[in-house]
Protein backbone atom coordinates (compact mmCIF):
# COMPACT_ATOMS: atom_id res chain seq x y z
CA UNK A 1 0.00 0.00 0.00
CA UNK A 2 1.12 3.51 -0.88
CA UNK A 3 -0.11 6.85 -0.67
CA UNK A 4 2.26 9.14 -1.81
CA UNK A 5 -0.62 11.06 -3.22
CA UNK A 6 -2.01 12.22 0.40
CA UNK A 7 -1.21 16.03 -0.47
CA UNK A 8 -3.29 17.11 -2.26
CA UNK A 9 -1.55 20.45 -3.33
CA UNK A 10 -0.36 19.32 -6.77
CA UNK A 11 -3.92 18.80 -7.93
CA UNK A 12 -6.06 21.12 -9.86
CA UNK A 13 -9.07 19.02 -8.58
CA UNK A 14 -9.78 16.01 -7.23
CA UNK A 15 -12.79 13.44 -8.45
CA UNK A 16 -14.27 11.08 -6.17
CA UNK A 17 -16.04 7.47 -7.42
CA UNK A 18 -18.79 7.21 -4.82
CA UNK A 19 -20.11 3.32 -5.40
CA UNK A 20 -17.83 1.27 -3.78
CA UNK A 21 -14.94 4.36 -2.77
CA UNK A 22 -16.98 6.44 -0.69
CA UNK A 23 -20.30 4.42 -0.05
CA UNK A 24 -21.51 0.75 0.01
CA UNK A 25 -24.91 0.65 -0.12
CA UNK A 26 -26.00 3.19 2.64
CA UNK A 27 -23.06 3.11 4.70
CA UNK A 28 -19.99 5.43 4.48
CA UNK A 29 -16.79 3.33 4.12
CA UNK A 30 -13.82 3.66 6.22
CA UNK A 31 -12.66 7.52 5.89
CA UNK A 32 -15.15 8.68 3.29
CA UNK A 33 -17.05 11.18 5.30
CA UNK A 34 -13.79 13.02 7.03
CA UNK A 35 -12.25 12.67 3.23
CA UNK A 36 -14.89 14.96 1.81
CA UNK A 37 -15.08 17.30 4.93
CA UNK A 38 -11.27 17.38 4.48
CA UNK A 39 -11.72 18.58 0.91
CA UNK A 40 -14.58 20.84 1.73
CA UNK A 41 -12.14 22.66 4.47
CA UNK A 42 -9.60 22.88 2.57
CA UNK A 43 -11.66 24.28 -0.24
CA UNK A 44 -10.39 21.79 -3.02
CA UNK A 45 -11.99 21.81 -6.02
CA UNK A 46 -13.55 18.70 -6.61
CA UNK A 47 -16.64 16.41 -7.97
CA UNK A 48 -18.05 12.66 -6.81
CA UNK A 49 -18.81 10.36 -10.10
CA UNK A 50 -22.15 8.41 -10.28
CA UNK A 51 -24.68 6.96 -12.29
CA UNK A 52 -27.18 7.91 -9.78
CA UNK A 53 -29.12 11.44 -10.58
CA UNK A 54 -27.61 14.65 -8.62
CA UNK A 55 -31.00 14.86 -6.26
CA UNK A 56 -31.06 11.57 -5.40
CA UNK A 57 -27.12 11.31 -4.39
CA UNK A 58 -27.73 14.13 -2.25
CA UNK A 59 -30.24 12.92 -0.10
CA UNK A 60 -28.28 9.29 0.04
CA UNK A 61 -25.22 11.09 1.16
CA UNK A 62 -27.04 13.37 3.96
CA UNK A 63 -28.36 10.70 5.29
CA UNK A 64 -25.01 9.41 6.10
CA UNK A 65 -23.98 12.75 7.31
CA UNK A 66 -22.32 14.41 4.26
CA UNK A 67 -23.51 17.72 2.63
CA UNK A 68 -22.28 17.93 -0.74
CA UNK A 69 -23.96 20.39 -3.30
CA UNK A 70 -25.92 18.76 -6.53
CA UNK A 71 -23.20 20.71 -8.65
CA UNK A 72 -20.77 18.65 -7.06
CA UNK A 73 -21.93 15.57 -8.39
CA UNK A 74 -20.89 14.43 -12.29
CA UNK A 75 -22.66 11.55 -13.61
CA UNK A 76 -23.27 9.53 -16.86
CA UNK A 77 -26.06 11.57 -17.74
CA UNK A 78 -24.60 14.88 -17.60
CA UNK A 79 -22.19 13.80 -19.62
CA UNK A 80 -24.30 12.49 -22.27
CA UNK A 81 -25.94 15.85 -22.01
CA UNK A 82 -22.91 17.56 -22.19
CA UNK A 83 -21.85 15.93 -25.50
CA UNK A 84 -25.16 16.58 -26.66
CA UNK A 85 -24.80 19.70 -26.19
CA UNK A 86 -21.76 20.45 -27.81
CA UNK A 87 -21.49 17.72 -30.72
CA UNK A 88 -23.87 18.65 -32.80
CA UNK A 89 -24.20 22.89 -35.03
CA UNK A 90 -24.78 25.62 -33.04
CA UNK A 91 -27.13 27.01 -35.56
CA UNK A 92 -29.72 24.91 -34.04
CA UNK A 93 -31.23 22.70 -31.25
CA UNK A 94 -30.20 19.15 -31.57
CA UNK A 95 -33.06 16.98 -31.99
CA UNK A 96 -33.06 14.12 -29.27
CA UNK A 97 -35.43 10.33 -28.86
CA UNK A 98 -34.27 10.25 -25.21
CA UNK A 99 -34.92 6.41 -24.50
CA UNK A 100 -32.84 6.68 -21.36
CA UNK A 101 -34.07 8.53 -18.42
CA UNK A 102 -35.81 11.12 -16.57
CA UNK A 103 -32.87 12.50 -14.72
CA UNK A 104 -31.73 13.38 -18.87
CA UNK A 105 -34.65 14.57 -19.70
CA UNK A 106 -34.13 17.14 -17.23
CA UNK A 107 -30.87 18.07 -17.96
CA UNK A 108 -31.83 18.59 -21.74
CA UNK A 109 -35.36 20.40 -21.55
CA UNK A 110 -36.07 23.57 -23.44
CA UNK A 111 -32.33 23.20 -25.17
CA UNK A 112 -32.70 20.40 -27.35
CA UNK A 113 -36.14 19.69 -29.69
CA UNK A 114 -37.39 16.30 -28.33
CA UNK A 115 -38.25 13.88 -30.86
CA UNK A 116 -42.27 12.17 -30.54
CA UNK A 117 -42.69 10.36 -33.66
CA UNK A 118 -40.96 8.26 -36.75
CA UNK A 119 -40.95 11.54 -39.40
CA UNK A 120 -39.19 13.73 -37.41
CA UNK A 121 -35.58 14.26 -38.08
CA UNK A 122 -33.36 12.97 -35.35
CA UNK A 123 -29.49 13.85 -34.56
CA UNK A 124 -29.31 11.15 -31.53
CA UNK A 125 -31.08 8.40 -29.67
CA UNK A 126 -30.22 8.15 -26.42
CA UNK A 127 -30.33 5.23 -24.69
CA UNK A 128 -29.83 3.91 -20.78
CA UNK A 129 -30.25 0.95 -18.52
CA UNK A 130 -34.58 0.47 -18.71
CA UNK A 131 -35.67 2.25 -15.74
CA UNK A 132 -37.83 4.87 -16.31
CA UNK A 133 -41.26 6.14 -18.22
CA UNK A 134 -38.95 7.01 -20.80
CA UNK A 135 -37.56 3.60 -22.24
CA UNK A 136 -41.05 1.86 -22.64
CA UNK A 137 -41.57 -0.80 -24.91
CA UNK A 138 -43.43 1.83 -27.38
CA UNK A 139 -40.38 4.40 -27.41
CA UNK A 140 -37.77 1.79 -27.94
CA UNK A 141 -39.87 0.53 -30.93
CA UNK A 142 -39.76 4.07 -32.45
CA UNK A 143 -35.81 4.64 -31.43
CA UNK A 144 -35.33 1.46 -33.70
CA UNK A 145 -37.51 2.87 -36.76
CA UNK A 146 -35.19 6.36 -36.18
CA UNK A 147 -31.85 4.14 -36.18
CA UNK A 148 -32.91 1.91 -39.32
CA UNK A 149 -34.25 4.98 -41.03
CA UNK A 150 -30.55 5.90 -41.14
CA UNK A 151 -29.27 2.64 -41.88
CA UNK A 152 -31.72 2.74 -45.12
CA UNK A 153 -29.93 6.08 -45.87
CA UNK A 154 -26.42 5.34 -45.49
CA UNK A 155 -25.27 7.79 -47.83
CA UNK A 156 -27.12 10.41 -46.80
CA UNK A 157 -25.17 11.57 -44.04
CA UNK A 158 -27.65 14.92 -43.31
CA UNK A 159 -30.21 12.45 -42.20
CA UNK A 160 -27.53 10.13 -39.39
CA UNK A 161 -28.92 9.47 -36.45
CA UNK A 162 -26.77 8.94 -33.60
CA UNK A 163 -26.72 5.94 -31.30
CA UNK A 164 -25.49 7.17 -27.58
CA UNK A 165 -25.47 4.68 -24.69
CA UNK A 166 -24.72 6.11 -20.97
CA UNK A 167 -22.56 3.60 -20.05
CA UNK A 168 -20.88 0.64 -21.50
CA UNK A 169 -21.88 -1.71 -18.45
CA UNK A 170 -23.70 -5.43 -19.67
CA UNK A 171 -25.40 -5.61 -16.22
CA UNK A 172 -26.00 -3.69 -12.70
CA UNK A 173 -26.76 -4.95 -8.89
CA UNK A 174 -30.37 -4.77 -8.30
CA UNK A 175 -32.05 -6.07 -4.87
CA UNK A 176 -33.71 -8.94 -7.52
CA UNK A 177 -30.48 -9.62 -8.56
CA UNK A 178 -29.01 -8.40 -11.66
CA UNK A 179 -30.56 -5.57 -14.43
CA UNK A 180 -29.81 -5.35 -18.17
CA UNK A 181 -27.06 -2.80 -17.95
CA UNK A 182 -27.05 0.68 -20.03
CA UNK A 183 -24.34 -0.99 -22.37
CA UNK A 184 -26.34 -3.80 -22.95
CA UNK A 185 -29.51 -2.25 -24.10
CA UNK A 186 -27.93 -0.11 -26.33
CA UNK A 187 -26.25 -3.06 -28.12
CA UNK A 188 -30.14 -4.64 -28.65
CA UNK A 189 -30.57 -1.41 -30.76
CA UNK A 190 -27.40 -1.36 -32.30
CA UNK A 191 -27.61 -4.90 -33.37
CA UNK A 192 -31.02 -4.37 -34.33
CA UNK A 193 -30.73 -0.95 -36.57
CA UNK A 194 -26.68 -2.32 -37.34
CA UNK A 195 -25.84 1.33 -35.92
CA UNK A 196 -22.82 1.34 -34.29
CA UNK A 197 -23.37 3.35 -30.35
CA UNK A 198 -21.04 6.01 -29.20
CA UNK A 199 -20.88 6.21 -24.99
CA UNK A 200 -20.13 8.88 -23.14
CA UNK A 201 -20.09 7.29 -19.60
CA UNK A 202 -16.79 5.88 -17.55
CA UNK A 203 -14.70 4.75 -18.91
CA UNK A 204 -14.93 6.73 -21.71
CA UNK A 205 -12.33 9.29 -22.19
CA UNK A 206 -15.17 11.98 -23.19
CA UNK A 207 -16.72 11.13 -19.67
CA UNK A 208 -13.22 12.97 -18.13
CA UNK A 209 -12.97 15.09 -20.60
CA UNK A 210 -16.66 17.01 -20.29
CA UNK A 211 -16.21 16.92 -16.70
CA UNK A 212 -12.41 18.55 -16.93
CA UNK A 213 -14.60 20.84 -19.28
CA UNK A 214 -16.91 21.76 -16.14
CA UNK A 215 -14.57 22.27 -13.91
CA UNK A 216 -12.05 24.14 -15.91
CA UNK A 217 -8.91 22.21 -15.40
CA UNK A 218 -7.03 20.01 -17.42
CA UNK A 219 -7.03 15.88 -16.84
CA UNK A 220 -3.59 15.96 -16.02
CA UNK A 221 -4.00 18.25 -13.10
CA UNK A 222 -6.35 16.14 -11.77
CA UNK A 223 -6.44 13.24 -8.65
CA UNK A 224 -8.75 10.58 -9.47
CA UNK A 225 -9.73 8.13 -6.57
CA UNK A 226 -11.82 5.17 -7.22
CA UNK A 227 -12.69 1.24 -6.60
CA UNK A 228 -12.77 0.27 -10.42
CA UNK A 229 -9.79 -0.45 -12.05
CA UNK A 230 -11.47 -0.96 -15.35
CA UNK A 231 -14.21 2.15 -15.36
CA UNK A 232 -11.79 4.50 -12.60
CA UNK A 233 -8.32 3.44 -13.17
CA UNK A 234 -7.78 3.03 -16.72
CA UNK A 235 -10.45 5.10 -17.79
CA UNK A 236 -8.77 7.83 -16.19
CA UNK A 237 -5.22 6.95 -17.04
CA UNK A 238 -6.21 7.32 -20.41
CA UNK A 239 -6.91 11.03 -20.44
CA UNK A 240 -3.46 11.67 -18.46
CA UNK A 241 -5.06 11.85 -14.95
CA UNK A 242 -3.29 10.71 -11.53
CA UNK A 243 -5.37 7.91 -9.86
CA UNK A 244 -5.45 6.38 -6.51
CA UNK A 245 -7.14 3.10 -5.90
CA UNK A 246 -9.23 2.25 -2.92
CA UNK A 247 -9.33 -1.79 -2.12
CA UNK A 248 -12.71 -1.19 -0.43
CA UNK A 249 -15.11 -1.72 -3.49
CA UNK A 250 -14.47 -4.13 -6.50
CA UNK A 251 -10.89 -4.62 -6.75
CA UNK A 252 -8.86 -6.86 -4.34
CA UNK A 253 -5.27 -6.63 -3.94
CA UNK A 254 -4.33 -10.09 -5.70
CA UNK A 255 -6.04 -8.08 -9.11
CA UNK A 256 -2.80 -5.95 -8.84
CA UNK A 257 -0.86 -9.32 -9.39
CA UNK A 258 0.31 -9.35 -13.01
CA UNK A 259 -0.68 -6.13 -14.40
CA UNK A 260 0.93 -4.26 -17.24
CA UNK A 261 2.23 -0.85 -15.72
CA UNK A 262 0.26 1.03 -18.43
CA UNK A 263 -2.99 0.03 -16.49
CA UNK A 264 -1.70 0.17 -12.54
CA UNK A 265 -3.10 2.98 -10.43
CA UNK A 266 -0.16 5.23 -9.52
CA UNK A 267 -1.26 4.44 -5.74
CA UNK A 268 -3.30 1.76 -3.50
CA UNK A 269 -5.03 2.04 -0.10
CA UNK A 270 -7.14 -0.25 1.77
CA UNK A 271 -9.35 2.56 2.65
CA UNK A 272 -9.50 5.98 2.74
CA UNK A 273 -8.42 6.83 6.68
CA UNK A 274 -4.65 7.10 5.67
CA UNK A 275 -6.03 10.31 3.25
CA UNK A 276 -7.58 12.14 6.48
MG1 LIG B 1 -17.09 2.52 -7.81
Amino acid sequence: VTTPLRDFDPYAAVLLDLDGTIYTEDHPLPGAVDLIRRLLREGRKFACLSTWSPRQLTARMARMGVRIEPERIYTAAAAAADFVLQHFPDDRSPRVLNVANEGFHELLDGKVIWVTGEDEPCDVVVCAALTSVFATEERLRLALTILRRRGNQPKDQSKATMLLGMCADRVYPSPRGIEFGSGAMTMLLSYASAVEPVFTGKPEAVFFQELCGRLGVEPRECLLIGDNLESDIRGAKRVGMRTLLTLTGVTRAEDLAGLPENQRPDGVVEDLTGLV
